[in-house]
């Protein structure tokens, strides 16, 4: 078999994954984000047009480092949206900001200015708040009780829209063990989407737990694994 078809054989595994947890649920299928982290640009290039081909106009990916995603804004080609998922350092988030289309892990305050610094509000940067939903001490996110001043700030920023909530739940071997951590992110987001206009995005669930995520009301899920294989371990 070729590489193609595997990619496109998994892509479509995930597409029906995706629908048929959604008719599950009784809700709209959420959007696909393939994550492309150790994958190059010729990978995530081909998985772009399979997607466009299928009648996404602008499909998502995903990327974990800044400095990795350089690399393949370029040669991944025009007709991609990109988000960057990973955790964000200070000093890298104003280039961040002039070359990602979201960025899922807005965790404290200070991100709000450096983000929002050369961005065109013409063009506003989509932003979700990560939220450490296990208090977990090593994770990165923030706590539940700082997302209000957090979207308060965001909101006061012409050059970024808020648009949600994103998780990545402490990890468990069954994840069924996942779902109380997805369904008080559903309580966070819809008290969220009570406060302020134009939220959306509720991001969460992975390739070994989207049917949970999706029955907890993910709005956008998160691929790796299941979309490109497992990953080469980093040396
Ligand atoms: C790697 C990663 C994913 C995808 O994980 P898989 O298990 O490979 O699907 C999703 N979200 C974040 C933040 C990641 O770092």
């Amino acid at each position: 078999m070729t590489e193609h078809s595997d990619l496109s054989d998994r892509l479509e595994q995930v597409q029906t994954r995706i629908r048929t947890a959604a008719e599950r649920a009784g809700r709209p299928p959420p959007r696909l984000l393939a994550v492309g982290k150790t994958r190059d640009a010729a990978e995530i290039a081909a998985l772009a047009r399979l997607r466009r081909a299928a009648g996404e106009a602008l499909p998502g990916f995903g990327e974990n480092y800044v400095q990795e995603a350089e690399g393949k804004f370029d040669a991944a080609g025009a007709g991609i949206e990109w988000h960057l998922i990973g955790h964000l350092q200070s000093n890298k988030a104003r280039q961040a900001a002039s070359r990602f289309d979201w960025v899922q892990t807005l965790d404290r305050a200070k991100l709000v200015a450096a983000l929002a610094h050369d961005r065109d509000p013409a063009r506003p940067l989509n932003v979700l708040i990560q939220v450490n939903v296990d208090d977990e001490a090593s994770k990165h996110g923030c706590r539940p009780d700082a997302i209000p001043a957090l979207a308060e700030a965001i909101a006061a920023e012409p050059a970024l829209v808020l648009r949600g909530l994103m998780a990545i739940p402490a990890p468990h071997a069954d994840p069924e063990r996942r779902r109380p951590a997805f369904t008080r992110m559903r309580g966070l987001f819809d008290a969220l989407a009570a406060s302020h206009a134009g939220i959306d995005t509720l991001s969460m669930g992975m390739s070994d737990d989207l049917e949970q995520a999706i029955a907890e009301g993910a709005t956008l899920v998160r691929v790796g694994t299941a979309l490109f294989g497992a990953r080469p371990s980093r040396g």
